[in-house]
């Protein structure tokens, strides 16, 4: 597995970089700088999905365990399952460079 890399320069962009990108609903932090030449990147349309992963499969999850009343290790399990996905959630995230951002600097 591979983080996302810089357009311009392949820098890598790090696991907190992308998964503070991710988790934020603050569209300004969505965007990530590269450390080493500046390019702003943004989230592409078809990753966006995956930052809303965790939340469905917790719904979702919860949902069917309430109605096939489940044990609560059940639901547990669940919640650990979702937080262990978030974990390697950076690494299947998406970025494209953006030419123009006025809004930054
Ligand atoms: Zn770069």
């Amino acid at each position: 597995m591979k983080l996302e890399t810089c357009e311009t320069c392949r820098h890598s962009f790090s696991w907190k970089q992308i998964s503070h990108s991710l988790w934020s609903r603050n569209w300004k932090v969505t965007m990530i700088t590269c450390r080493k030449c500046r390019a702003v990147h943004r989230l592409r349309e078809e990753s966006k999905f995956i930052a809303l992963l965790p939340g469905a499969i917790v719904m979702i999850g919860a949902t069917w365990l309430i109605v096939a009343e489940a044990s609560l290790f059940a639901f547990i399990l669940l919640i650990a399952g979702s937080m262990a996905s978030s974990l390697v959630l950076p690494y299947f995230a998406s970025y494209e460079k953006v030419d123009r951002a006025p809004f930054i600097e």
